[in-house]
């Protein structure tokens, strides 16, 4: 059966499918969101918003949905080397000024968008419908073959928009290539109850040290959201060896709180799970007819909480290059100029920001000598305010902040 038209189809509701419709139809462009879940009760995915995601939010009107969803503001980063602290930044209302870091609820926030959404008179949503394939006529992308509720149907659109995740059925059937960056690690995810020593803090807490890394913040929905960053490959020897000797290898380099806190409810760890970390970038975002974005154009390594973030900058880039042209006539023509350009104006931060995520867990996990002599010399050197600014003043902006300034224009 084929389906009526629809100006734009939306492959996807996370993040970046989720806020795109949302952009498109509330400027009055017909659009049809696909997801294949029936809800959006999923996996843990990234639920960092750095500044520069929330500052995207802003710019797109929907940052006011942060307050109304399970949240946390996290009130210091605190790093420890080997067990030990090496320092604490604390942060207050200042710190990042009206775009604080937070850590939200994925599920609430796209349920949100989408509530929001719903009103709108331009815009569908299907849940628990997955696209199969693209239609194409004359070399050029037409619509989407999908599977739902109802059956195999077709449905046709001017532009089909990839928002499909890393796994992305309209990368492939675009046959776009991507480049892969070589990751080393992996990380397993996992919830403990809230640790009592957090008392009313929500502190950011990252440990290295010994090839290891562990990262631990409290989440939206009220547990210890913990990180073990292993290296690529040994999750399998991992689970042999059983949940206790791994607590016992992470408590040995944590500090005595959170290690007492890991031996007491090792029996009891809350969706445990491998995320197997990935690194790519399309080197062509775009075929006729088509368009990728989110994860489906470039897979974040996890390193610096980019995913979420970069989603949304790269949805206010896109609808400022396809509102003007969707809301013309015969907007098929041109729509190839807006999806070249929404990649030509992306490309720069993307490049920059995947570069600046391999560096450290090549210092902290790598084998070679200087990444030896950084782990041995970093804790002694950032206990020095000047080096640790001089530290903050390379990367850190870009993770936080984004590269460059992305507003909304339509
Ligand atoms: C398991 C996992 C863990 C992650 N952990 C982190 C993390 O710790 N830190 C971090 O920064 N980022 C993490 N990410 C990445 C982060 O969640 C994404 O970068 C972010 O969600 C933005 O993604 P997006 O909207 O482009 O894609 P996604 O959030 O992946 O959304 C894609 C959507 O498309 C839907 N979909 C896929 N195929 C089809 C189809 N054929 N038909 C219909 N619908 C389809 C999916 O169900 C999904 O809802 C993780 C991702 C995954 C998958």
């Amino acid at each position: 059966m084929s389906r009526s038209e629809t100006t734009v189809i939306v492959v996807g509701a996370g993040p970046a499918g989720a806020s795109l419709a949302y952009l498109l139809a509330s400027r009055g462009i017909p659009v049809t969101l696909l997801e294949r879940h029936h809800d959006f009760s999923r996996e843990f995915r990234g639920e960092v918003l750095l500044p520069s995601g929330f500052e995207a939010l802003r710019e797109m009107g929907l940052h006011n949905i942060v307050t109304t969803i399970p949240h946390v503001v996290p009130t210091a980063f605190e790093l420890y080397a080997n067990g030990r602290p090496v320092f604490q930044v604390p942060f207050n209302a200042d710190t990042f000024g009206s775009s604080p870091l937070t850590a939200l609820s994925q599920p609430a926030f796209l349920k949100a968008i989408i509530e929001r959404t719903r009103t709108l008179p331009h815009f569908r949503v299907e849940l628990g419908v997955t696209v199969n394939e693209l239609l194409r006529a004359d070399g050029h992308v037409t619509g989407v073959a999908l599977r739902g509720p109802s059956g195999d149907q077709t449905l046709h659109s001017d532009l089909v928009v990839g928002a499909d995740g890393r796994n992305s059925i309209v990368r492939r059937a675009c046959n776009l290539q991507a480049h892969k960056h070589g990751i080393d690690f992996d990380i397993v995810w996992f919830k403990t109850p809230l640790p009592e020593y957090i008392g009313d803090q929500a502190p950011f807490r990252a440990y290295f040290g010994r090839r290891h890394l562990l990262i631990a913040y409290p989440s939206a929905d009220g547990f210890l959201q913990t990180a073990w960053i292993i290296h690529k490959g040994t999750y399998g020897e991992l689970r042999r060896r059983g949940i206790s000797e791994w607590i016992e290898e992470m408590a040995h380099h944590v500090t005595p709180d959170l290690a007492t806190h890991l031996r007491a409810h090792k029996g009891s760890l809350t969706n445990p799970f491998l995320l197997s970390t990935v690194s790519d970038r399309v080197t062509h975002w775009s075929a006729p007819g088509a368009l990728v974005i989110g994860d489906a154009a470039h897979t974040m390594s996890p390193v610096g909480a980019q995913g979420i973030n970069i989603a949304l900058r790269d949805v206010v880039v896109a609808a400022n290059h396809l509102v003007p042209v969707l809301r013309q006539p015969r907007a098929s023509q041109r729509i190839a100029a807006a999806t070249e350009a929404i990649e030509h104006e992306r490309t720069p931060e993307l490049a920059l920001m995947q570069r600046f995520q391999s560096i450290p867990p090549r210092l902290v996990m790598g084998h070679t000598v200087w990444a030896a002599a950084f782990r041995t010399m970093i804790p002694r050197l950032l206990q020095f305010e000047m080096v640790r600014r001089r530290a903050a003043a390379t990367a850190l902006p870009t993770f936080l902040f984004g590269h460059g300034d992305v507003r909304l224009q339509v």
